[in-house]
């Protein structure tokens, strides 16, 4: 099969549109990566590998690997910080995109970290990969109050080697694929609405927030002060699971990567005591039962799902939950606590699903576009979590499954 001179779109640079992107290319289709944030990876390469003396199968060395792999390649074209504007509806379509210029000047930037400190915005400038694959300091427009009302510019009056320009303007462009794969991945849910004080207690944090802690600190240290947390708790299911939301599936992967990370905790802190909430847990896959087995023994597994938490004079965590065992409201007191937030479906499907004239599933996720319900505009295809909530190995299966397909289109095309 021959594909030299086929373009094809990948839309999505997380661990999905890494590998396809590779995968195609390899193939010889000459690839444009589009990624709406600056960096690349999405959320898999934000994720800490959790082996302690051995490989647990996590899967987060994964998305590194296809980020080098990819960038590398002479026949994948990056785009960085881009949105998609319009698609026209024949092949080969014609691609209306904006690029925006990058907010902070690699070539300036000696990654003094004053931008950090100095911006009020939790996660507004962080850290991660850019087209080239090295590391890179980026401001997230969507998170930056500059974006909001122009108010703030504490990190550009602070930058000593005046890298960063805030007001830089995006700028239109064009493109042409023979095919279009969409990976644009999930959304993680933002646990804000719920009765845990997330937003309000410092203390209570997401399970991604609590990949940044790991990343940052090695143990799990607190936000209100500092001070290492001893007594940490995992809610699980926090978004999933939860028909009232209109979110009744499970995501998947969050026991794993929740049990996986208490483990690792347990590894750096030997004192720290964590205890584990949970409906039930699902332990995906044949890696995960000895690892489960191993973990268990030294976390506390209470079988309810907390009802409120509330914070004390003294700065902790009061946990309310029925106790399974008693049948009686209990409280417990916790210094940090890690809410295990579903993965719902990302917030540009639908929007996109427009510009293709395609209706998305009822859930919000893409269609496979082999779906015969959702049948797919003809040369649109889809991988990875933007189906479903998904492993990052089975997010690179079906980008290679997805590739696979495209193949076979564009050869007989
Ligand atoms: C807290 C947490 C822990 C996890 N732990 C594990 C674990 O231990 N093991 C495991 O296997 N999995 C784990 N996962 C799941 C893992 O993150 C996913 O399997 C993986 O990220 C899916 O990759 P993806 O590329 O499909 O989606 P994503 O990682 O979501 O990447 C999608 C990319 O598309 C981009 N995008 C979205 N819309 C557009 C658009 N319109 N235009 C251009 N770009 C767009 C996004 O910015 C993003 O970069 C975890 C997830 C979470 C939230």
């Amino acid at each position: 099969m021959n594909i030299d001179r086929k373009h094809v779109a990948v839309i999505g640079a997380g661990v999905t549109g890494l590998t396809a992107a590779d995968t195609l290319a390899g193939w010889g289709a000459r690839v444009s990566l589009v990624e709406k944030t600056p960096f690349l990876g999405g959320h898999a390469i934000q994720l800490n590998c959790k082996a302690t003396d051995a490989c647990v199968k996590c899967g987060a060395c994964v998305a590194e690997d296809k980020l080098l792999s990819a960038t590398r390649h002479p026949h994948v074209d990056v785009y960085t910080g881009t949105q998609i504007e319009t698609i026209s509806g024949q092949r080969p379509y014609q691609i209306t995109y904006r690029i925006h210029s990058p907010l902070v000047n690699a070539d300036q930037c000696d990654g003094c970290g004053i931008c950090f400190e100095t911006c009020p915005v939790s996660g507004a400038i962080s850290q991660g990969h850019a087209p080239h694959g090295g590391p890179y300091v980026a401001i997230r427009r969507d998170l930056c109050r500059y974006f909001q009302d122009a108010a703030c510019t504490e990190c550009q009056d602070a930058c000593p080697q005046g890298a960063i320009g805030l007001s830089s303007q995006a700028q239109a462009g064009t493109m042409q694929a023979d095919a279009i794969l969409v990976t644009t991945g999930f959304t993680p849910y933002d646990p804000s609405d719920k009765s845990y004080g997330y937003g309000q207690f410092l203390n209570v944090i997401t399970s991604l927030d609590a990949e940044r802690l790991l990343r940052e600190h090695t143990v799990m240290k607190r936000p209100s002060d500092g001070r290492p947390a001893g007594r940490i708790a995992f809610i699980q299911c926090v978004g999933s699971r939860d028909a009232r939301l209109g979110h009744p599936w499970c995501s998947k992967i969050c026991c794993g990567s929740s049990l996986r990370m208490a483990r690792l905790i347990q590894s750096r802190q030997e004192d720290a005591q964590i205890t584990c909430f949970y409906i039930d847990v699902q332990t995906f896959g044949k890696d995960f039962q000895p690892v489960y087995r191993s973990i268990r023994d030294n976390i506390a597994m209470v079988r309810a799902i907390p009802g409120d938490i509330l914070r004390t004079a003294t700065d902790e965590l009061e946990v309310i939950y029925f106790d399974p065992q008693s049948h009686a409201s209990k409280e417990s007191l916790f210094d940090i606590v890690v809410l295990s937030v579903g993965l719902l479906p990302a917030e540009d499907n639908g929007p996109l699903a427009r510009i293709l004239g395609w209706a998305p599933h009822e859930s919000g996720f893409l269609p496979h576009h082999g779906s015969e319900r959702h049948p797919a505009p003809e040369g649109i295809f889809t991988a990875g979590a933007a189906t479903g909530p998904m492993t990052i190995a089975e997010s690179v299966s079906s980008a290679e499954e997805s590739v696979y397909d495209m193949v076979r289109f564009l050869t007989a095309s």
